[in-house]
């Protein structure tokens, strides 16, 4: 293996393995280096999504929800009934790591196909144009690489507080959270966030009573206000205790259990716990990344500053992914990844910023795309407004399942859409629809002339973009 490089990409989940993966499709020699290992003593690539992130908390939200549907005669008005359902959690968590196996094992595939070279090791850069390789046990360097350009993809790793040490037992993060032995009989998350949402319901569907301190006073507060309601609505149907405006000040540990102390209109309140899973957001992971004299800028809160083509302050250097800010997505470090391999293998790239998907993949499903009500109000921009509920789709009923709604926001001058928001069955799958609509600047007459096969479950995109103009066929206007 050669030392001498066209690209070094530090970092292997979704932004940095897909840019590897393009820069080797456009002809660069390309090394990735990742300091991950699995749950063996294997390296293994795909980074947070893949190892402790989306791909696994999905395998769990699958499973749990087969359970919870079996367990409460979710289909007896199918004419099913069960009886006898038991968890075998070791088998539902052992799925769950067969799966991470089987697609980190993917990545390296790809990249031998590829023919991307891949290290483990910590990158350190020590140049503008060299990185160090670390052993991360020993800190010992084994190599130094030289390349062209490097792209930063390390990430981001979850937020602790102070007063609330992780424990990797009883205060954990949501990594620990995807591995737990037994459920827990008191599971107290804090951030009813995404990650608060989607892990308190796979575990509350798995038999734990599940509270969930909240410090802001809205939930949601990023979603469509009517769409948060509804959320709200579902989840504490469901069980799911949550507690807005509750802001967690430290947690004491006692024998078997968890004393959590918050403030909430002004009172201190407690709560106990088996388990406490800290899901408050993620800070970008730069340790031990940059040597002391680096002139490469990080901003106040620790990410790396990047222009609009994710160049950092050193011109032969890029970064990518959560390490540089906004949405903490895998398609949007993604999308970056191409764009930046793009852009160094010489030809043109840019991101629409403004069409990336968010969905939380609870049940109900949310999913949106563009912006909400409340910010277009905000914007002083003027919009019409397109709604219809599941319940007027044929398809929604014969899944038996036909809770929320599809709402689409169109400027009211040029009818252009400038939102997309879902809550209901298969959200994360309708949303792509309304942002391939939104990436080609389409219009609601656009979607409402666009045929949809019946019976679909997009047919309610379809009646949504009739809405706009009130004439959706399937509901009384
Ligand atoms: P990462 O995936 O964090 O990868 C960075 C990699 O770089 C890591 O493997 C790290 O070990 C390695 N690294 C760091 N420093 C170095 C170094 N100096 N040298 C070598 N290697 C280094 N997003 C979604 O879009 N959909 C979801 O459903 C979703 N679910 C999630 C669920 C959970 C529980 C969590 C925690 C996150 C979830 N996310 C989801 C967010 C998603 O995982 C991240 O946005 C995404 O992984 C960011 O990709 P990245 O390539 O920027 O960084
Ligand atoms: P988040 O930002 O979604 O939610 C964190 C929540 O914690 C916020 O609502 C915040 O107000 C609250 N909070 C902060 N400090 C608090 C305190 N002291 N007490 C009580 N509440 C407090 O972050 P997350 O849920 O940790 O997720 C991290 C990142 O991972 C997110 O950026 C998200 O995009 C990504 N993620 C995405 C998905 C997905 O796409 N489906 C799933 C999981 C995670």
């Amino acid at each position: 293996m050669s030392n001498s490089y066209d690209l070094i990409v530090i970092g292997a989940g979704p932004g940095g393995y897909v840019a590897a993966l393009r820069a080797a499709q456009l002809g660069l020699n390309t090394v990735c280096i990742d300091s991950r290992k699995g749950k063996g003593t294997k390296p293994a690539l795909g980074g947070t999504c893949l190892n402790v992130g989306c791909i696994p908390s999905k395998a769990l939200l699958e499973s749990s929800e087969h359970y919870e549907q079996l367990q409460t005669q979710g289909l007896k008005s199918h004419g099913i009934t069960t009886q006898g359902v038991e968890l075998d959690l070791p088998r539902l968590i052992g799925r769950k790591n067969k799966l991470v196996d089987r697609l980190t094992g993917g990545i390296s595939m790809l990249f031998k196909a590829n023919g991307v070279d891949s290290i483990y090791g910590q990158g350190k850069i020590v140049s503008p144009t060299q990185v160090e390789v670390v052993d991360p046990l020993t800190g010992k360097p084994s190599q130094t690489l030289t390349a062209d350009h490097i792209i930063i993809a390390t990430g981001s790793e979850p937020t602790s507080l102070p007063d609330v040490p992780f424990d990797g037992d009883r205060i954990i993060d949501s990594s620990d959270a995807l591995d737990f032995s037994e459920v827990p009989r008191r599971l107290v998350v804090i951030g009813a966030g995404v990650i608060g949402l989607e892990l308190g319901s796979v575990w509350r569907r798995l038999g734990s009573e599940v509270t969930l301190l909240e410090a802001m006073p809205d939930f949601l507060p990023e979603a469509d206000r009517q769409i948060a309601q509804e959320a709200k609505k579902q989840f504490i149907r469901q069980g799911l205790n949550i507690k807005l405006g509750a802001r967690v000040a430290s947690a004491a540990q006692q024998k078997d259990e968890i004393t959590i102390s918050y403030s909430s209109n002004q009172e201190h309140h407690t709560e106990i716990a088996d388990k406490l899973i800290v899901a408050i957001g993620r800070r970008p992971f730069t340790e031990s990344l940059l040597s002391p004299d680096s002139s490469i800028a990080l901003d106040d809160n620790g990410f790396i500053v990047v222009d609009p083509q994710w160049r950092t302050s050193v011109s032969s250097i890029y970064a990518i992914g959560d390490v540089i800010g906004g949405p903490m997505l895998a398609h949007k470090a993604s999308e970056e990844g191409i764009a930046v391999a793009e852009l160094i293998a010489g030809q043109k790239a840019a991101l629409s910023y403004d069409a990336i998907p968010s969905i939380i993949y609870t049940s109900p499903e949310i999913a949106w795309v563009g912006r909400t009500a409340l910010q277009l109000k905000n914007d002083g921009i003027q919009f019409n407004e397109g709604s219809i509920p599941f319940a007027a789709i044929g398809r929604a009923h014969a899944l038996g399942n036909t809770t929320g709604f599809v709402k689409i926001l169109a400027h009211s001058e040029t009818d252009r859409i400038l939102g997309v928001h879902i809550i209901g069955p298969q959200a994360s799958e309708l949303i792509g629809e309304a942002v391939l609509a939104m990436e080609f600047q389409g219009s609601s007459e656009d979607l409402a002339r666009t045929i949809h096969a019946h019976p679909t479950l997009s047919e309610a995109l379809h009646e949504a973009a009739l809405a706009v103009e009130d004439r959706a066929l399937h509901r009384v206007n």
